[in-house]
């Protein structure tokens, strides 16, 4: 069986790990502090709060950006439910705009029509590990004089015109096991704003400036130095995973760019894709999915609903058509593309899908 995602825990973790256990400073300590100045400066970012997971990251990003009752942020239906829901969480209502049909993202033109003078911000997604078109989206920001939120939870290290994600706005990672890296539940948050990063940390720690004062509402978002200790680690493997995720891309399109009825991933014009998954448009999607768990090979449908119509939202009245991400929705397959696959298993992957044919 070949996996469509395999977390690594390598023994340099199991010791980071133990010493924590050690240590007896167990929750958020010395090790998260140490995770967040190596991320902020891996990201070229001035702060970087770490949380408990990507979406408690993105709730306290709203909140920390003042979005409340009476207030809309416009975002994708084409992604993980947490991207809107964050947006629930605060009050406020996530309006959806329609994507790109080649890289299932925001389409510029459609997030403009969704402003209304109710926007405060947009909430981009760089999905599958390739960056949004920012071009776009930040200049329409700016001329809306709205906020710019990135869910970055799939792409850590993609690039966007040479810009890392995370250049434009307050910006959101997880780190669950799925991930291009790991802390098995975690996230963080970037941004170059000292006072969205000091409204973070309160946030995140039961608006608590120092102990037992309690300034504002707040949460237990933390992460502990657990799970920080493994991001220490993981963070060094980053940039060799990534790069081999991309060569293993590489070989997915070579083989698989010819096959009729499937489309491979288009990367977009002077981007880096750090494919956190490899999707492709496929015409007859459900017999592909059929015909890889035959054989043996793990995929996925990302996503089989889009976010506007799940029940949660069709409960909320969410009555909106948008034809792009509903089509992607019945054509995305996402194949394995982990660093951990062998030359072997690309190999047999491509097989398979070509003896689909
Ligand atoms: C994983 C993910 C999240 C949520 O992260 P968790 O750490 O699982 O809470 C949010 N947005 C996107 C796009 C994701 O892929």
């Amino acid at each position: 069986m070949i996996s469509i995602s395999q977390p690594h825990i390598g023994d340099e973790e199991k010791a980071a790990v133990l010493q924590v256990l050690g240590s007896g400073q167990l929750a958020q300590g010395p090790r998260v502090k140490e995770f967040e100045e190596q991320f902020a400066a891996w990201a070229g970012r001035k702060f970087a709060v770490a949380t408990s997971s990507g979406t408690t990251a993105l709730h306290i990003a709203m909140l920390a950006h003042g979005i409340g009752a009476g207030d809309e942020v416009v975002t994708t239906p084409f992604s993980f439910i947490a991207s809107a829901n964050c947006v629930l969480y605060a009050g406020a209502k996530p309006v959806f705009a329609d994507i790109e049909p080649e890289y299932f993202m925001l389409d510029p033109d459609a997030l403009e029509k969704a402003i209304t003078p109710r926007t405060k911000a947009i909430l981009p997604v760089h999905l599958f590990g390739q960056a949004a078109d920012m071009g776009p989206i930040a200049e329409i920001a700016a001329r809306h004089h709205l906020a710019i939120i990135e869910d970055a939870c799939q792409s850590h290290g993609a690039k966007y015109r040479g810009q890392m994600v995370g250049s434009w706005g307050t910006t959101c990672y997880s780190f669950y096991p799925t991930k291009n890296m790991t802390t098995i539940e975690g996230g963080m948050i970037t941004t170059d704003d000292a006072e969205i990063a000091e409204r973070a940390r309160l946030i995140r720690n039961h608006g608590s400036p120092k102990r037992y004062l309690h300034a504002s509402l707040g949460y237990n978002f933390r992460m502990t130095d657990l799970q920080a200790a493994i991001g220490l680690v993981q963070l060094q493997k980053l940039e060799a995973w990534n790069a081999q995720r991309k060569a293993n891309a590489a070989f997915l399109t070579e083989k698989l760019q010819s096959v009729s009825g499937v489309t491979t991933p288009k990367v977009r014009q002077g981007s880096e894709h750090v494919f956190h998954q490899y999707t492709l448009r496929v015409e007859n999607r459900d017999e592909l999915l059929d015909h890889l768990g035959k054989k043996g090979i793990g995929s996925g449908v990302y996503y089989p609903i889009p976010i506007h119509q799940q029940p949660l939202y069709k409960d909320l009245g969410y009555d909106v058509t948008l034809p792009v991400a509903e089509a992607a929705s019945r054509h995305v397959l996402s194949i394995p593309v982990h660093p951990g696959l062998s030359q072997e298993n690309l190999e047999e992957i491509v097989a398979a899908i070509v003896s689909m044919n």
